[in-house]
């Protein structure tokens, strides 16, 4: 039985993580996408079609479409918000933090750049959901290889 609950993450974060599971930012399918990447986390049956309208090396607009736990699915809406405007090579760097903040780094959870995504720092401490957390993450990384 897999457990998608969502684990004890401490009241503010918990907030914070309900709040973008239940109004997700930026979803939906992206008209005028240059690249757009699926993916998914069989472990936990977490679901992602991530759309990028890349530009000139920038992140113009962003947008997915996907189901799954309150983990994956607040975590790529946090995403969206980090990575609209950006250029593609700094999101991936915050996509950098991410990992190491996933994998316990408690320097990257202090980086600000991460913005909501700091609430998903206490997933570290529950490895079967770390893969929830980094799913979209990881399609964002696909999608920079192939735009
Ligand atoms: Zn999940």
């Amino acid at each position: 039985m897999i457990d998608r609950s969502t684990p004890d993450l401490g009241d503010l974060f918990q907030d914070i993580i309900l709040e973008h599971y239940k109004r997700p930012r930026n979803k939906g399918a992206l008209e005028g996408a240059t690249v757009d990447i699926r993916m998914n986390n069989p472990t936990c049956g977490d679901e992602v079609h991530l759309y990028l309208r890349v530009e000139d090396g920038v992140v113009r607009d962003v947008a997915f479409e996907g189901e799954g736990c309150s983990i994956s699915q607040s975590s790529i809406s946090m995403m969206t918000q980090i990575l609209k405007g950006q250029p593609v090579a700094e999101g991936l760097r915050v996509g950098e933090l991410f990992k190491d903040m996933m994998h316990g780094d408690p320097d990257a959870a202090k980086s600000k750049d991460l913005k909501d995504a700091r609430a998903l720092q206490g997933v570290s401490q529950f490895p079967t959901r770390v893969k929830c957390a980094l799913l979209g993450w990881n399609a964002f990384e696909e999608a920079a290889k192939k735009g």
